[in-house]
């Protein structure tokens, strides 16, 4: 079979498996004394393991919409909203303090602002929201924080001052540097505006910075993935993620500023990816799990090397930090026996912290079953390989997994055995496929679907 008529066969929507089950999955939303029972159990266990939590942050601001914009966002140019959402995220998480119980700060691993635009907050707002988190925290000695940027909207202050509070990693979005791909999905930054935010990043003592790339967008062809790749070789990232863009225009309207004919389909999409993949290979970029790049001198590098490599809702970590606790609106908390994401509308959300109440809106309490399907789940995104030799590892379902899979592997995509399964360089892009196979709760939705014809 011929490169382009695999990658036809199993071209098909599929989830990108930051979580199990996926979210559309979830069916038992655990109470709030629920959650915070699992979250405190899993403390416990950061504790034992001196590794303490992750904290994810959510601000939910941005000055203009982009249209491939897949998170909760709230479009707005009024600065006045930032104050009172500050206060919110400092009061919500004081409820977790107190609600938890404990007779210390909460040690915190990892730190994490994302968005929306975190630096749509002025930086005294931003001090202030560090302070006030920290103020019921402490960090690990091996503490790492980090943001992600809008380079339109963040100013030299801004990195300043979070780096004056520990922050050192970084991520910029950037997707093209096309004007016309560029104007198509309402983006319009120039490369001296992410030349300048990276070089003031290293300046202030950022030591890893992530650019956000994007295929598959309206009117990209190989000449402007090729410029865009070129200049972000020269500028030098240590890490990059390279998306596959997702057109769903009857969720993101947005999108209705081009058609399906000015997106790039099927064989040429691949072809834009397999281009970017080389043009950074060749640059010294290593490829890691799906979608992702790093250079050899950063961490996620050496995480996928002596496998420490984790995948959450904020992509792939360079250590497992657990719980993952989610402050903001839409934030989504992890303790791994559970999820809980908290309201999508930013008023509801205000007033439930307001109320003294954790503003959980839906969740999951996973079952034996899913912890099961989960470890394999993560164990084939960040190794590329998983068995379930050990009774621990195994549960009925896994049974009818290499049947499931045996066209992916007479098609050269994964090697298997009765318990189980590595994926081949080839298999690397078809990553959500496989996953897919071990998906039990995807596989009862609709037993009968073959795994390369399921769309989500
Ligand atoms: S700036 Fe980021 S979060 Fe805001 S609309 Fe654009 S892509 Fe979405």
């Amino acid at each position: 079979m011929t490169k382009s008529s695999v990658f036809k066969k199993y071209n098909v929507p599929g989830p990108r498996y930051t979580s199990y089950p996926t979210v559309p999955y979830w069916t038992t939303t655990p109470t709030e004394t629920q959650w915070v029972d699992c979250v405190r159990e899993a403390l416990r266990e950061a504790a034992q393991r001196s590794i303490g939590a992750a904290m994810y942050v959510h601000i939910p601001f941005c000055e203009s919409l982009c249209t491939y914009c897949g998170c909760n966002t709230r479009i707005t140019r009024n600065r006045k909203v930032g104050t009172p959402y500050v206060d919110t995220v400092i009061r919500e998480w004081k409820l977790y303090f107190d609600k938890l119980g404990g007779s210390g700060k909460i040690p915190l691993g990892e730190l994490h602002l994302g968005g929306g635009t975190p630096t749509f907050l002025e930086p005294e707002e931003l001090e202030r929201l560090i302070n006030g988190l920290m103020a019921f925290s402490t960090r690990t000695p091996e503490a790492e924080f980090s943001l992600e940027a809008d380079p339109r909207v963040t100013t030299e202050a801004h990195l300043q001052t979070l780096a004056r509070l520990g922050f050192t990693r970084l991520s910029l979005g950037i997707q093209d540097f096309d004007p016309k791909v560029q104007e198509a999905v309402h983006r319009v930054q120039s490369i001296e505006q992410v030349a300048r935010s990276t070089e003031q990043a290293r300046a202030h003592g950022y030591k890893s910075v992530n650019y956000d790339l994007i295929y598959g967008l309206p009117f990209q062809n190989e000449q402007s993935i090729e410029r865009t790749v070129a200049a972000v070789r020269d500028l030098r990232p240590d890490r990059i993620a390279f998306y596959s863009y997702a057109h769903v225009p009857w969720i993101k309207p947005g999108q209705r500023r081009f058609t399906e004919a000015d997106l790039p389909g099927g064989d040429q999409k691949r072809a834009l990816y397999e281009l970017g993949r080389s043009m950074l290979e060749e640059a010294g970029y290593r490829e890691i799990g799906m979608d992702h790049f790093a250079l050899e001198s950063d961490s996620l590098w050496t995480a996928s090397r002596d496998g420490s490599l984790h995948r959450n809702f904020m992509g792939y970590t360079s250590r497992q930090v657990s719980p993952l606790i989610g402050l903001g609106v839409s934030a989504i908390g992890d303790s791994w026996t559970a999820f809980a994401q908290n309201e999508k509308v930013l008023e509801t959300y205000q007033a439930r912290v307001e109320k003294g109440e954790l503003p959980i809106l839906r969740g999951h309490v996973l079952d034996e079953e899913d912890r099961v399907i989960r470890r394999h789940i993560l164990n084939l995104m960040t190794s590329l390989k998983t068995d379930w030799n050990d009774a621990s590892l195994a549960v009925p379902y896994l049974d009818v997994v290499p049947e499931k899979l045996a066209e992916l592997e007479r098609d050269g995509l994964v090697c298997l055995s009765k318990s189980s399964c590595e994926v081949t360089e080839e298999g690397r892009p078809f990553l959500r496929n496989i996953c897919m196979a071990f998906d039990a709760r995807l596989a009862r939705l609709s037993p009968s679907t073959r795994i390369f014809s399921q769309t989500i």
